[in-house]
Protein backbone atom coordinates (compact mmCIF):
# COMPACT_ATOMS: atom_id res chain seq x y z
CA UNK A 1 0.00 0.00 0.00
CA UNK A 2 1.18 3.39 -0.94
CA UNK A 3 2.36 6.01 2.30
CA UNK A 4 0.18 8.57 2.78
CA UNK A 5 0.88 12.29 2.77
CA UNK A 6 -0.70 14.74 5.50
CA UNK A 7 -2.92 17.38 3.36
CA UNK A 8 -1.31 20.20 5.93
CA UNK A 9 2.32 19.81 6.11
CA UNK A 10 3.17 17.39 2.56
CA UNK A 11 4.38 14.96 5.61
CA UNK A 12 4.78 11.70 4.19
CA UNK A 13 2.80 9.43 6.81
CA UNK A 14 2.99 5.93 8.14
CA UNK A 15 -0.42 4.92 9.99
CA UNK A 16 -3.19 7.59 10.46
CA UNK A 17 -1.93 10.43 12.10
CA UNK A 18 0.77 12.93 10.85
CA UNK A 19 3.52 13.20 13.53
CA UNK A 20 4.10 17.14 13.12
CA UNK A 21 0.79 18.87 13.13
CA UNK A 22 -1.69 15.66 14.73
CA UNK A 23 -3.55 16.28 12.20
CA UNK A 24 -5.31 13.02 10.48
CA UNK A 25 -6.51 14.63 7.09
CA UNK A 26 -4.28 12.35 4.69
CA UNK A 27 -4.62 11.24 1.28
CA UNK A 28 -2.65 8.98 -0.87
CA UNK A 29 -3.15 11.36 -3.97
CA UNK A 30 0.30 13.01 -4.00
CA UNK A 31 3.37 12.87 -6.42
CA UNK A 32 6.85 12.86 -5.69
CA UNK A 33 8.40 13.34 -2.66
CA UNK A 34 12.10 15.02 -1.23
CA UNK A 35 13.75 14.22 1.96
CA UNK A 36 14.73 17.38 4.21
CA UNK A 37 17.57 17.36 6.05
CA UNK A 38 17.88 20.78 7.22
CA UNK A 39 15.11 22.70 6.93
CA UNK A 40 16.70 25.78 7.66
CA UNK A 41 18.98 25.31 4.93
CA UNK A 42 16.45 24.55 2.72
CA UNK A 43 14.65 26.55 -0.33
CA UNK A 44 12.31 23.73 -0.64
CA UNK A 45 11.51 23.40 2.67
CA UNK A 46 10.55 27.15 3.27
CA UNK A 47 8.22 26.99 0.35
CA UNK A 48 6.46 23.44 1.60
CA UNK A 49 6.47 25.42 4.84
CA UNK A 50 8.19 22.47 7.06
CA UNK A 51 10.36 22.40 9.63
CA UNK A 52 11.16 18.88 11.02
CA UNK A 53 13.52 16.71 8.48
CA UNK A 54 12.08 13.84 7.51
CA UNK A 55 10.33 12.94 3.84
CA UNK A 56 8.04 15.21 2.38
CA UNK A 57 5.55 14.71 -0.79
CA UNK A 58 5.92 17.42 -3.51
CA UNK A 59 2.46 17.96 -4.88
CA UNK A 60 -0.61 16.81 -3.02
CA UNK A 61 -3.69 16.69 -4.91
CA UNK A 62 -6.57 18.98 -3.11
ZN1 LIG B 1 1.18 17.32 8.88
Amino acid sequence: MKDKACKKCHRIVKGNQCPVCKESKLTQSWKGYTIILNPEKSELAEELKVDTPGKYALRIKK
